[in-house]
């Protein structure tokens, strides 16, 4: 069993047993629920809808490698600068050079999870640089020392009382603050960083060829200011990010707030293409789009799992899972957590280290029910099982187990011959490692199916 697995395995069980963690996670994802069923509504057709982005996203992925150069041409020709980042040791070392050549001390960030993916903030903070998350939930969790919980709601497992706590423990606030006034602090505090900021970091929901830009989504209008308050602001964002072109966003952009928060739309919905021009007040002087690999390649070079590539990170299928409700974000040990981390990480990080988040599902196909973008998903954690057990990293008594158990399912006779006493006791001795001790072992009927279907037509 990997490290990774069996980290994985004891924060399982600490967090399935801790029940005030699961009352404030229910009590966050009730309130999701609720509110996609409104935002739903806005859809006459939302079957018809979810198809097309589906076949928007296979187009692109299908012609990725030219998509990116048109991006890459279009973004340059507007005056930003590319740079193609292979994983996250290369997308750092970019990073720094740009940091480095600026002589920057201070960074503001919007959301992102591909920044998360590189670990930017560790690696700033080794090379004395100060870099400030500016969204609210990812203000919280660095203040907490806790990366994102959730790929959309990232203090999801944190109450109010959690927040009020944290504030008054880090920032000397009272105690007793309104969800309201939380919200101030956070807002005061961030105010000058976005003045004082040397770069500004964001990702990128969408990236349009076509014009080359990029489209960023987000609800507290902190994005705009840390991309155009400092001098630089520098976009680290996956390839997979990739649409055909800006019309896309009008089916992409409803899209992912309705799975997203339930929103009709995001409140702020911005199109960057590039530094500020001569006749333009405000924006950046420079900008870079970092477009990071990191794995994603491997996936588009397999023409099953390459559908994982559609995903928009709306958060929809980590909303639905049992298994997410149970033992949370942090547990999966992975940037990506869910149902969609599942399927991308093993492949992102290390099919060895990370084949268990593949069998960390029931299977039930909820994820798959809710992707906006109809991405197969519990299809795809079959897959990535089928290419574990392929690539050789079942272990001995695994495979030893799955060989005894289907020689016996396959003998007629063999399953007739044993008592179900003795069968249970095989059964016992070769799964009750992996089965798990929560759960009860399968038992067989003390008749066996041949004795039974005799009798029945005797
Ligand atoms: S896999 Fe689908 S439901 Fe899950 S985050 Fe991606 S787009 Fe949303």
């Amino acid at each position: 069993m990997s490290k990774q697995s069996s980290t994985f395995i004891n924060k399982s069980e600490a967090k399935a047993f801790d029940l005030e963690h699961r009352r404030k996670l229910l009590f966050n994802i009730g309130k999701y629920d609720a509110t996609v069923i409104k935002g739903k509504q806005q859809y006459v057709d939302l079957e018809l809808v979810k198809k097309k982005a589906k076949n928007i996203k296979w187009k692109v992925m299908e012609n990725l490698d030219k998509y990116l150069v048109e991006f890459e041409s279009n973004f340059t020709a507007n005056g930003g600068k590319v740079i193609w980042a292979n994983d996250e040791h290369e997308a750092q070392q970019e990073i720094l050079k740009i940091m480095k050549a600026k002589k920057a001390k201070m960074a503001v960030k919007a959301k992102s999870m591909a920044t998360e993916e590189i670990h930017l903030n560790e690696f700033l903070a080794k090379h004395d640089i100060e870099s400030v998350e500016t969204d609210l939930g990812e203000y919280i969790q660095q203040l907490d020392g806790e990366a994102p919980y959730h790929i959309v709601t990232p203090a999801m497992h944190k109450s109010k009382q959690d927040v009020a706590e944290l504030f008054n423990e880090k920032l000397g606030t009272n105690i007793n603050l309104t969800a309201e006034e939380l919200t101030l602090v956070a807002r005061e505090k961030l105010r000058n960083k976005y003045v004082q900021a040397d770069i500004g970091f964001s990702g990128a929901n969408f990236i349009l060829p076509d014009i080359g830009g990029i489209a960023l989504t987000e609800n507290e209008g902190n994005g705009r200011l840390s991309t155009s308050f400092p001098k630089t602001h520098i976009v680290i964002v996956g390839i997979e990010k990739m649409l055909s072109s800006f019309n896309d966003l009008s089916t992409f952009w409803p899209l992912l707030s309705t799975y997203g928060t339930g929103q009709k739309v995001t409140v702020y919905n911005t199109v960057m293409t590039g530094p500020r021009r001569t006749e333009e007040a405000d924006g950046p002087e420079e900008m870079y789009v970092v477009l990071l690999d990191n794995g994603r390649s491997k996936l588009l070079a397999d023409s099953i799992k390459r559908e994982a590539l559609y995903c928009i990170r709306c958060g929809a299928c980590l909303n639905a899972c049992p298994v997410y409700k149970n033992i949370g974000g942090h547990t999966y040990g992975s940037t990506y957590s869910g149902p969609i981390g599942s399927v991308i990480t093993p492949h992102f990080k290390g099919m060895e280290e990370f084949k268990h988040l593949s069998y960390a599902s029931s299977l039930c196909g909820n994820c798959t029910e809710v992707c906006p973008v109809k991405i197969n998903l519990h299809n795809l954690l079959l897959f990535n099982r089928h290419e574990a057990v392929e690539e050789g990293h079942a272990s001995f008594v695994e495979k030893t187990a799955w060989s005894v158990w289907r020689k016996a399912m396959l003998n007629r006779k063999l399953m007739d011959r044993g008592g179900a006493t003795l069968k249970n006791t095989a059964i016992s001795v070769l799964f009750s490692n992996s089965w798990g001790k929560h759960r009860s072992m399968l038992e067989f009927a003390p008749k066996s199916f041949s004795a039974q279907w005799r009798e029945n037509r005797e």
